[in-house]
This record gives C-alpha cells, sequence and structure tokens, in this order.
C-alpha cells in the first residue's frame, strides 16, 4: 500500500500515520520531521530552514523535494508500502512526486484527504506536545501524559513546537489553503482521492480509514 496523507495542519495526519505504520507495517515519511531534523544542525541551511518554519512559511520544492528523491531512491523498501504525511505540498512537489515514483514503477494507489473545522484545528494545534526524544504525540487535554512533562513511551522531554503558536498557526492555514488544497483537485483527477471527516475522535477516524483501504 502506498498512500499520501493530506490536510490542513493539525488535522491529525501524525496520529493516523502512528496508527497505520503499526497496522499495516507502512514506511512513514514526514517531511516536517525530516525538515526539524535538518534544523538541528547549526548549518546555514538549518538555520535558513528553521527561520521559514517558525514563520508558517513553505521551505523551497526544491529543496524538500530533493530530501525526499533521495528517500524514495536510497532509503526505502519498496516491497513494503510508505505513507507520506505533510508532502506533498504544493502541485509541484505532487507532480515531482508521480515523477520519482514513476521512476522506481512504485505508483502512489491512493490519497487519503482528512478534513476537519478550522476551530477544531486550532484546538488540536495549540493543545498538542511532542516528545523530542522518540516523537510521540500528545496533547494536553486529550492524550496528556501520565507524569507532566514526561514521555510515556521513552521517558524523553516533552516540548511544545515553534510554529505552534497561534500567529504561527494562522499563517500555516493560509499557505495549505492557498498551496496545498489545489492538490486535492490534482488527485481527484487521478480518481485517487478519498475523503475522511476529521472532525470525530482520533478512533472514529481510524474506523473510515479502515473501511476505506479494505
Ligand atoms: P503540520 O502539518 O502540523 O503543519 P509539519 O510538521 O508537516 O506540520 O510541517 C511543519 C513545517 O515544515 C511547515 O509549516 C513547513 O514550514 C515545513 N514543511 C514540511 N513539509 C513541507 C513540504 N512538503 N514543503 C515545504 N515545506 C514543508
Ligand atoms: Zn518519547
Amino acid at each position: 500500500m502506498r498512500i499520501v496523507l493530506l490536510g490542513p495542519p493539525g488535522v491529525g495526519k501524525g496520529t493516523l500515520a502512528d496508527h497505520l505504520k503499526e497496522k499495516y507495517h507502512l514506511a512513514h515519511i514526514s517531511t516536517g520531521d525530516m525538515l526539524r531534523e535538518e534544523t538541528k544542525k547549526d548549518s546555514p541551511l538549518g538555520r535558513e530552514i528553521k527561520g521559514l518554519m517558525e514563520k508558517g512559511a513553505l521551505v523551497s520544492d526544491e529543496l524538500v523535494t530533493r530530501l525526499v528523491v533521495q528517500k524514495i531512491e536510497h532509503g526505502l523498501d519498496l516491497k513494503r508500502g510508505f505513507m507520506f504525511d505533510g508532502f506533498p505540498r504544493t502541485v509541484k512537489q505532487a507532480q515531482d512526486l508521480d515523477a520519482a515514483l514513476e521512476r522506481v514503477h512504485a505508483p502512489l494507489d491512493c490519497v487519503l484527504t482528512l478534513e476537519a473545522d478550522f476551530n477544531v484545528l486550532l484546538d488540536r494545534m495549540t493543545g498538542r506536545r511532542v516528545c523530542r526524544k522518540c516523537g510521540a504525540l500528545y496533547h494536553v487535554t486529550y492524550k496528556p501524559t501520565a507524569r507532566e512533562g514526561i514521555c510515556d513511551v521513552c521517558g524523553g522531554e516533552i516540548y511544545q513546537r515553534a510554529d505552534d503558536n497561534e500567529k504561527t498557526i494562522k499563517a500555516r492555514m493560509e499557505v495549505y489553503n492557498k498551496s496545498t488544497a489545489p492538490i486535492i483537485d490534482y488527485y481527484a483527477q487521478q480518481n485517487k482521492l478519498k475523503k475522511l471527516n476529521a472532525n470525530v475522535e482520533a478512533a472514529e477516524v481510524r474506523l473510515a480509514v479502515a473501511a476505506v483501504l479494505k
């Protein structure tokens, strides 16, 4: 199974990805995670990426696509399925992804589009917390850690992403509507699109996804 998880920031792509990883043993390619990894390096490129992410702006298509293509060609077991999360984010990225997957004879099977209301997205993002060590996702209200500030999975430190503040969230939403939403039509034309209501609890989203992937 080769899929793309599409939808606005905060809709629950990462949470769903964690579940699909376990259930279907899919590889998880998150460009957000890959870029955050780059920002840990104290290099000019790392600092540039960090600046863009903190503003809620997109990193250049060229850079992100290069990272992804590298992964497809060298870091991915194509016999196993995979899912992209946070990529593609522009029509150009979608076209370049299709071309790269065609070269390795592994085209996408389907694109899951998660949809939720703005107030739901805002609430999910402002309450989101992440483990610095293992990346586990939490929410102050819906999925708190057992011990405050400490990851249930690995004991690592819990933090709030620098871009999960109200100002940056608004910027990210605008970028989504303008640059990313057009991808929905792109995949609809390929008959690969599956739309899902993500206003509901994670468990309910999972059930709907299982029905679609069957
Ligand atoms: P979310 O889906 O919650 O916005 P991500 O972790 O996917 O979070 O992305 C965080 C930030 O990383 C984005 O706002 C953007 O700056 C950058 N980014 C991630 N993926 C891409 C991409 N495919 N193209 C350009 N920028 C990206
Ligand atoms: Zn952890």
